[in-house]
C-alpha cells in the first residue's frame, strides 16, 4: 500500500510522476468517445505494440470499444516503487484492461521490451493460447533505443537534421522562451542507428514471426504510424533522422504488404497521422510550437482531433472489422487530411513566422498544448480531486 498525494514533477518535456486516478479518468474519457453499442460490434482479434500511451492506446480503445475487438497489448512501462509513482502507461494499461473486461472483452497486456525475442515469443504464446489468429496488428512503438535481438547490438536514435545544419524556431518547454536553435546534422552512423530503432526492421520481425506462427487471420490488416507535417518542421522531422527512419518504415511496409497479400490475402499500410501531444512528440524541437499554432486554428475551424478521434476514424474507415483501407498513391492511409488543408497550413505558417516569446500564448494554443501534456500523466483532468491521497501501487499486467 502506498497512499499519497501525487503532484506533477515536470521539467521540459519530461514528467517523472503520474497520477493513477487521473490516468484512469483520461482512459475513460477516450473510451467514452469510442464507445458504440455492443449490438453493432463485429468483433475480431487485435494486437497493439506500443499499447499504453498516445496513438497505440487510442488504437486499442477504438478497436475494443468501437468494434468489440479482443486485444493483446505490448508496452514498456515502469511500476511504482517506494519512492516514485508508476509511469502513466502503467496506470493507463490497468485502466484499459479493467474497462475492456468490464465490457465483456478479452484484454491482456504484456510489459517488456518489444524488440526482444522473449517478449515476441511471450506475445505469440498469449495470442495462440487465448485469441487465435489476429485480424488487426497495430505497430505504434516510439522508442529511444533498440537492442538487436540477434546480434545484441544496441542502437540509439537521435533527433537531428541530415546534411546541413539547420536553424529552427522552438520553445523551451521549461521556461517558455521561444528562440532559434541550430540543429547539427547527424553523422552517417547516427542516421543508420536511428533507422535501426524507428525504421522497419522490427515491424518486419513481428510480421514474419506472426505469419510463420499462423497467427495472422485471412485478410489481416497491419498498420504502423508516421507523420509528414508542414515544411517548417521538415529539417527536424521529414528530412531529419526520424524522417529517414520513417522512409525505411514505408519501404518495409510496402514489401510486407506484398507478402501479406500473397500469403493471407492481407494488407500492410503506414498511416500518416495528425500531430498530437504525446511523450514522443513533445520531445521534438519546433513541434510543440507548431502544434500549439495548429490546435488553435483547428479548434476555430471545428476540425481539431485528439488521438482517440483519429483512431476512431482509422478503425471506422480503414482497418476495423470488414473495412478496406483507402490509401493515397504511395499506399498510405491519410489521417492528416484535416491538418494539411491548404487554408489551415497557410495560416499556420503565417502565424509561425510571427511567433516569439511575448506573443506565444496570444497567437497559439500553447496553454492547450501544456494542458494536453499534463493530461498525458493524469494531471489537469476535470473531475479529479488532486488534493486527495491515492494508491500509487496499482496492479497491472497479467502473469504469463
Ligand atoms: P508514445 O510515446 O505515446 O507511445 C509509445 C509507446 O511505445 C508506449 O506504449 C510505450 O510503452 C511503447 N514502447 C516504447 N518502447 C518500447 C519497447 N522497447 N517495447 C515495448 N513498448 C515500447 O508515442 P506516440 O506519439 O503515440 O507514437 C506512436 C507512433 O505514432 C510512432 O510511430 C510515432 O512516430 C507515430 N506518430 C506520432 C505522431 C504524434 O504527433 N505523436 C504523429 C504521427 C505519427
Amino acid at each position: 500500500m502506498s497512499l499519497q498525494v501525487v503532484e506533477p514533477r515536470i521539467r521540459g518535456f519530461i514528467c517523472t510522476t503520474a497520477h493513477p486516478a487521473g490516468c484512469a479518468r483520461h482512459v475513460d474519457r477516450q473510451v467514452a468517445v469510442a464507445r458504440r453499442d455492443p449490438g453493432g460490434w463485429a468483433g475480431g482479434n487485435l494486437l497493439v505494440l506500443g499499447s499504453s500511451t498516445g496513438y497505440g492506446l487510442a488504437s486499442r480503445i477504438a478497436g475494443a470499444f468501437g468494434h468489440g475487438m479482443h486485444s493483446v497489448g505490448v508496452c514498456f512501462e515502469r511500476p511504482a516503487t517506494d519512492r516514485r509513482t508508476a509511469s502513466a502507461g502503467w496506470y493507463n494499461t490497468a485502466a484499459f484492461d479493467a474497462a475492456a473486461r468490464g465490457a465483456g472483452l478479452y484484454a491482456t497486456s504484456i510489459n517488456g521490451d518489444a524488440f526482444s525475442a522473449e517478449v515476441l515469443e511471450a506475445t505469440l504464446d498469449r495470442v495462440r493460447r487465448d485469441l487465435g489468429p489476429l485480424d488487426v496488428v497495430v505497430y505504434s512503438l516510439a522508442a529511444p533505443r533498440r537492442t538487436d535481438p540477434e546480434t545484441g547490438q544496441v542502437y540509439n536514435s537521435v533527433l537531428k537534421t541530415v546534411g546541413q545544419p539547420s536553424v529552427i524556431k522552438t520553445v523551451d518547454l521549461h521556461t517558455g522562451v521561444v528562440a532559434d536553435v541550430t540543429l547539427d546534422p547527424a553523422t552517417p552512423e547516427e542516421i543508420h542507428d536511428t533507422v535501426a530503432v524507428m525504421g522497419g526492421a522490427d515491424l518486419r520481425r513481428w510480421v514474419e514471426a506472426l505469419l510463420k506462427a499462423g497467427l495472422l487471420a485471412r485478410g489481416a490488416r497491419v498498420v504502423s504510424y508516421s507523420y509528414i507535417g508542414p515544411e517548417a518542421t521538415w529539417p527536424i522531422y521529414r528530412h531529419g533522422t526520424i524522417g529517414h527512419a520513417k522512409a525505411d518504415l514505408e519501404v518495409t511496409s510496402a514489401s510486407l504488404h506484398e507478402l501479406l497479400a500473397r500469403t493471407v490475402g492481407g494488407r500492410c499500410h503506414v498511416s500518416i497521422n495528425k500531430s498530437i501531444v504525446t511523450q514522443a512528440s513533445a520531445a521534438i524541437p519546433a513541434v510543440p510550437i507548431y502544434m500549439s499554432v495548429l490546435f488553435k486554428l483547428m479548434k476555430a475551424a471545428g476540425t481539431h482531433e485528439g488521438p482517440i478521434e483519429q483512431m476512431v476514424r482509422l478503425f471506422d474507415h480503414h482497418i476495423g472489422p470488414g473495412r478496406t483501407p483507402v490509401v493515397d498513391a504511395e499506399g498510405r492511409i491519410r489521417l492528416d487530411d484535416l491538418e494539411m488543408r491548404p487554408e489551415i497550413q497557410a495560416e499556420a505558417m503565417r502565424i509561425w513566422s510571427l511567433i516569439g516569446t511575448d506573443n506565444l500564448r496570444a497567437l497559439s494554443d500553447y496553454d492547450g498544448f501544456q494542458r494536453y501534456f499534463r493530461q498525458l500523466f493524469g494531471f489537469d483532468i476535470p473531475g479529479v480531486d488532486y488534493s486527495l491521497p491515492v494508491e500509487t501501487e496499482v496492479p497491472a499486467f497479467d502473469a504469463a
